[in-house]
């Protein structure tokens, strides 16, 4: 037996002539909290609609719990848990309705269902809320209670798709405990988020997909690490002129502008800035601020993508792609 409860060949989707996940490969081993990072439209969904055989492939398969999901999709929608991003509970029913029909669609037995419903909910903390109905629920009990709802027909897999999207920052918080908490189920779980704090605070590994591609795959540390040294950021009255300064020095590596800001990678940050507010001075750039930090996820995403990723809906363009495209 191998420990390997995903493994994806060559994954790919297309929508027309649009490909939105292109030839993707990569494995996750059991027990795994797996993270899927990367903005809107980067093919997120796409890729966990596929794995939970919601839409097929146009080229390539993957391998869930042993199942070819071509091939043996019954066999894994049986052994994984599903936790979307619509919100699919019956607000006019009870926690444990919701619960119970869920079991009773798996085929769980009385004895089963009960039981397992009090274990569900105590894990999320809901245990008091059992006959409450759903709509009386905040938006962050609802998401537990549907996390607790993915776990009821005990899956080996399961699949959370920006489980925190759309809740204040707290309660994000608040949610992350309940997702680690669910590593002492030995849970494979695979987490897709636009989140960046999130990925780095939960993931054992991240694959950070952009356009449908994986660009990198590694533990957050070694990801982060992709960036040596440190990340210094300049605001200045003009950032083009600031960087073409730093590049003709030699300062620093990878140098780049984001929003008004000139961002680049140094080794020994604290001895450079006097050099850096000197060189400024003498040509007449006017530095706002100045800042030195270790790198982020965020650092690195730029890096590999050319792009910030944002923690707002899909802006215009991505509305007029969605659009483009059918969405
Ligand atoms: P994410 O989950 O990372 O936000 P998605 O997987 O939802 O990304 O979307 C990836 C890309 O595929 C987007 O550009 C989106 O507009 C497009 N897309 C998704 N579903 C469809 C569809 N049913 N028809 C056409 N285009 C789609």
């Amino acid at each position: 037996m191998t420990d390997d409860a995903i493994v994806v060949k060559d994954l790919t989707k297309k929508f027309g002539n649009f490909t939105a996940v292109d030839h993707i490969n990569f494995s996750v081993k059991k027990g795994e909290l797996f993270g899927f990072l990367g903005p809107n439209g980067a093919g997120k969904s796409t890729t966990d609609f596929m794995l939970t055989t919601i839409l097929p492939p146009t080229s390539g398969t993957a391998i869930i719990n042993g199942f070819d999901i071509i091939t043996d999709s019954e066999k894994v929608r049986k052994s994984i848990g599903i936790v979307f991003q619509d919100q699919t509970l019956d607000n006019r029913l009870t926690a444990y309705d919701n619960l119970d029909i869920h079991g009773r669609l798996y085929g769980m037995s009385s004895g089963d269902r009960k039981q397992k419903i009090k274990e569900v909910l105590q894990l999320v903390e809901l245990a008091d809320w059992e006959q409450k109905l759903v709509k009386t629920f905040s938006g962050g009990m609802r998401r537990r209670l549907e996390i607790a709802r993915g776990l009821m027909h005990q899956p080996q897999i399961l699949f959370l798709d920006e489980p925190t999207l759309g809740l204040d920052a707290q309660t994000r918080r608040h949610m992350w405990k309940y997702i680690e908490k669910l590593r002492e189920q030995r849970i494979t779980i695979v987490l897709s988020t636009h989140y960046l704090e999130e990925a780095d605070a939960l993931c054992d590994r991240i694959a950070i997909i952009d356009r449908g591609k994986i660009v990198a795959l590694d533990t957050p540390q070694k990801l982060k690490s992709l960036i040596g040294g440190q990340v210094l950021s300049l605001k200045t009255s003009d950032s083009k002129k600031m960087l073409s300064i730093l590049e003709k020095q030699k300062i620093g590596s990878h140098g780049r502008i984001l929003d008004r800001a000139v961002l680049v990678e140094v080794q020994n940050g604290s001895t450079l800035i006097a050099k850096v507010v000197s060189l400024a001075e003498k040509s007449g750039v006017v530095i706002e601020n100045i800042e030195l930090h270790t790198p982020s996820l965020e650092d690195v995403f730029l890096k590999l993508t050319g792009e910030q990723i944002r923690d707002e809906r899909p802006g215009p363009n991505e509305f007029q792609r969605r659009m483009n495209h059918g969405h």
